[in-house]
């Protein structure tokens, strides 16, 4: 290999001329100057046509470049600006970088790559860039990767969900695509206004195409699918209907809670507070310390421990699905109308009120583990894109993660 070929290729730079290579002892970090091949050169940096030149813009510019051995490399060319009959005066396309950006294309996707399998900590240390410098390339990686691909091509069965956020303060509106099990859309806030966007960007033909939509109960959901999906049946997912019932179990421990430590039973107050994850999982991921907890309570309360099987029925209707989970549901709604215990009755009612569409997800049986893994996984990602500038960065994590956007490691033709 000659040297004119080694740098281009340590430095993972196509179409580029390498003409001379500096060590800078002080910084130490590596410097290439290079330009672009006569073929790459004066084209516009969005939309890559050949465009005559405008000025030399701000003169030299440096990209960051993976590190070679133990020191920072970069490299360094002029950026001029061309014109373009589009997209007016804009700085010329350079084939080692995507538009705008301060870094080299195998940089970016190393960035992206590792966004989606390691901490945050680990990131920044590893590659010696800042949080905020991440979600700017995982936005730019996802947008490249929606023009080469759009994500709303032949969506028929949907998933439709809102997570939370900064406390609760702030949400997205989630898109899932049952049949490939990717997150297709996702847009800041939760409301028919949101949902309206994503239906506007599907347009009318492809909205019509869709045949199934699950979502939680919210109206403004069931408004907006009736309104601008006229051929698709509704479905509730069952995950939000469980956790409606997990949240009615939980309300029952509080108030046995409550009224132990009024009766002055401190300590078995205190054994009620731990029981909250026995009562919380599904018994078949119990621990063996849970399990003898979930017995405990059995034994000692008995209006705690029926609070706990309703729960556990309700889950079993959406496990059974079908003909059988629809009988199942009767019993149940029988069983919990004369419960006697109020936050049962109360989700009895609600139950009821929703029958149709539960009915619909039971008959369809759609997949509630991807609209469930989906939610679980994003609201994870919020946690780790905190420190991002804009929910925009969070949510390109969100599609780099769970949309299918993310790039292959540099130099490795297949993703590992
Ligand atoms: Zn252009």
């Amino acid at each position: 290999m000659r040297s004119t070929t080694v740098w281009p290729a340590l430095l993972g730079v196509e179409k580029t001329v390498v003409e001379r290579v500096e060590f800078d002892e002080d910084e130490e970090m590596l410097v290439a100057h290079v330009r672009p091949r006569r073929r790459s050169r004066s084209r516009c940096g969005i939309c890559r046509r050949p465009c005559p030149g405008y000025d030399r813009g701000e003169g030299r510019r440096r990209w960051r470049a993976l590190d070679l051995g133990l020191f920072r490399a970069f490299v360094e060319a002029d950026a001029p600006r061309v014109s373009c009959p589009e997209h007016g005066v804009v700085v010329a396309h350079v084939p080692w970088a995507r538009h705008d950006a301060r870094h080299t294309l195998p940089f970016d996707d190393t960035v992206a790559w590792l966004a989606t399998r390691t901490s945050k900590s680990t990131l920044e240390q590893l590659l010696r860039i800042a949080w905020r410098t991440v979600g700017a390339i995982v936005s730019r990686v996802v947008a490249e990767g929606a023009a080469q691909r759009d994500p709303l091509a032949g969506l028929a069965r949907i998933g439709i969900d809102e997570i939370s956020y900064k406390r609760g303060h702030r949400y997205i509106t989630l898109v899932v695509d049952h049949d490939s099990g990717r997150l297709v859309w996702a847009a800041p806030g939760r409301d028919r206004k949101t949902l309206a966007k994503f239906f506007a960007a599907l347009g009318e033909t492809r909205c019509a195409a869709i045949t199934h939509v699950s979502a939680d109960a919210a109206t403004w959901i069931a408004d907006e699918v009736a309104d601008k999906c006229p051929n698709a049946v509704r479905c509730a997912d069952p995950f939000h209907i469980v956790a409606w019932a997990t949240d009615a179990l939980d309300e029952v421990r509080r108030e046995t809670w409550n009224t132990a430590r009024k009766e002055g039973l401190g300590g078995h107050a205190r054994d009620l507070k731990h029981a909250r994850y026995a009562l919380w999982k599904n018994p078949e991921d119990l621990t063996e310390k849970q399990a003898a907890k979930l017995a405990w309570v059995a034994k000692v309360n008995h209006r705690l421990y029926r609070a706990y099987l309703l729960k556990e029925q309700l889950r079993q209707v959406f496990a059974l699905k079908g003909e059988d989970g629809k009988r199942l549901l009767d019993h149940w709604l029988a069983w919990a109308r004369r419960c006697r215990i109020p936050a049962f009755v109360h989700l009895a009612q609600r139950i009821a009120k929703h029958r149709i569409s539960i009915n619909a997800s039971l008959e369809h049986r759609l997949s509630n583990g991807l609209v469930e893994s989906t939610n679980t996984k994003v609201r994870l990602l919020t946690r780790m894109a905190f420190g991002f500038k804009s929910p925009e960065a969070m949510i390109a994590l969100a599609m780099l993660n769970l949309g299918g956007y993310c790039p292959p490691l540099p130099g490795r033709r297949a993703a590992a």
